[in-house]
């Protein structure tokens, strides 16, 4: 079981730049998805400096084919926008930045593991629910299931030509994060923000 937490206005305000697009996740009732919370959270952001050029609400965002469908159905919106928050779970938001590469995704939730069965969701992404979800920083690549070693502040050093020491059969999760970001053409300022010591009690 799993469970997601909108982010705080501040959390997501800081990494926002330029036409923003909101898309928000109503489908899998397992997620707890905190929908007045959402609606708060949004009437907030209105009222901020941030650019909002839409939004779109969409369900089940952790399935590929489903998820690849509704992309061409919004590409205009989805083309227009510079920023684009996903408030759905870690796996949600991996499955839509994986369909955009050249655009800044951010996770608009927080993730949280509950004891008990997960489901059968076949994704080609992961999310280990760790309660502080990384992806508005790590442009949309998980750090915790993308490395090996769940590393949070950048690669280990023992890559070679792109593939994870621990399995050869793996791409490098941080050289994914950092070739992704040399595309977005991001500086490791955004990374900076996030590498500090995290508070594991989430
Ligand atoms: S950083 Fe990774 S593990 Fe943590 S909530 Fe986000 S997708 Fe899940
Ligand atoms: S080689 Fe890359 S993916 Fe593997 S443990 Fe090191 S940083 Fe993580």
């Amino acid at each position: 079981m799993l469970i997601t937490r909108v982010k705080k206005k501040d959390a997501i305000l800081s990494l926002c730049k330029g036409k923003t697009l909101l898309i928000a996740c109503f489908g899998c009732k397992e997620v707890h998805f905190e929908e007045k919370e959402y609606q708060a959270l949004k009437e907030d952001l209105k009222t901020s400096n941030l650019n909002i050029s839409g939004e779109i609400q969409l369900d089940y965002l952790c399935n590929d084919d489903y998820t690849n469908k509704r992309f061409e159905l919004h590409k205009k919106e989805i083309d227009e926008a510079e920023t684009i928050i996903i408030f759905s779970c870690g796996v949600g938001v991996q499955t839509f930045a994986g369909l955009i590469p050249g655009k800044t995704v951010l996770s608009g939730c927080d993730t949280y593991v509950l004891p008990g069965f997960s489901g059968f969701t076949p994704s080609s992404h992961d999310c280990e629910q760790c309660g502080e979800c990384m992806l508005g920083f790590t442009v949309g690549i998980c750090p915790v299931t993308a490395c090996s070693k769940g590393l949070l502040n950048g690669q280990c050093g023992g890559a070679k030509k792109g593939k994870c020491e621990v399995s050869k059969n793996k791409d490098c999760g941080w050289e994914r994060i950092y070739n992704r970001m040399t595309v977005l053409k991001k500086d490791d300022l955004t990374l900076k923000k996030m590498i500090r010591v995290r508070n594991y009690n989430k």
